[in-house]
């Protein structure tokens, strides 16, 4: 295996991981604000990128990331499948032809992160997973390439979703009673982001 093959395969493999590892915390924050699925639609979806594992480690990691991209529209009913999707889609299609240093990387999460907000018709502030995709792009625009920071700055800013009240996805129909809940969105994120800085972090 080559060392691209090699750390496609072992970002698939960590971002499943722990997805699998926190099906039960996601289908508990899904129940307290929305329909409890979260938890199995990200597994359907993870699930379907892993068994695609061996395939899209032979591609060049921007079409790798889009291939897995299609599988989350394809495999996953609820509105994190398309988002999701989304998102990796917009970073391969991003990334196609760049080197992939910090900054190409930095300006295609920027881009793809923009899709996800015209998909969803939504912004950070909502109580959604952008809310937690948005602060950590912002933080890496302003220039922070330290894993570790990025690390934990996605969880804390999932945390943050805590308090606020949700104005879009499922949860708002709660309302007010979306409140005193970490989105399951956000949360799901900063497992995926945490899995990647990991990742990245034993390259080094
Ligand atoms: P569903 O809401 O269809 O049941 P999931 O439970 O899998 O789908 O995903 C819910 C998560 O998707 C929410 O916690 C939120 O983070 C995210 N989400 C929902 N709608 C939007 C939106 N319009 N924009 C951004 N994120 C959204
Ligand atoms: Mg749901």
């Amino acid at each position: 295996m080559s060392d691209t093959e090699k750390l496609t395969a072992a970002l698939i493999e960590a971002v499943a991981k722990t997805v699998f590892d926190h099906v039960a915390e996601l289908t508990d924050l899904d129940q307290a604000i929305g329909d409890g699925d979260h938890g199995a639609n990200m597994k359907r979806g993870f699930q379907e990128v892993l068994d695609k594992s061996a395939e899209l480690s032979g591609m060049a990691l921007p079409d790798a990331l889009k291939a897995a991209g299609m599988a989350l529209v394809m495999k996953v009913g609820g509105a994190s499948g398309p988002l999701y999707g989304t998102l990796l889609m917009g970073l391969g299609k991003e990334l196609a032809g760049k080197e992939l240093d910090g900054d190409a990387v930095t300006g295609a999460f920027g881009a793809a992160i923009q899709a996800v907000m015209a998909r969803g018709k939504s912004k950070a502030g909502q109580k959604t997973m952008l809310d937690v995709l948005v602060p950590v792009h912002e933080s890496m625009a302003a220039g922070n390439r330290d894993l570790a920071a990025i690390r934990q700055l996605s969880s804390d800013a999932a945390l943050a979703t805590v308090p606020m009240l949700a104005t879009k996805g499922r949860a708002s129909f709660l309302g007010e009673r979306s409140i005193g809940h970490m989105d399951p969105g956000a949360r799901s994120s900063s497992l995926i982001i945490q899995a990647v800085c990991d990742v990245l972090q034993k390259g080094q």
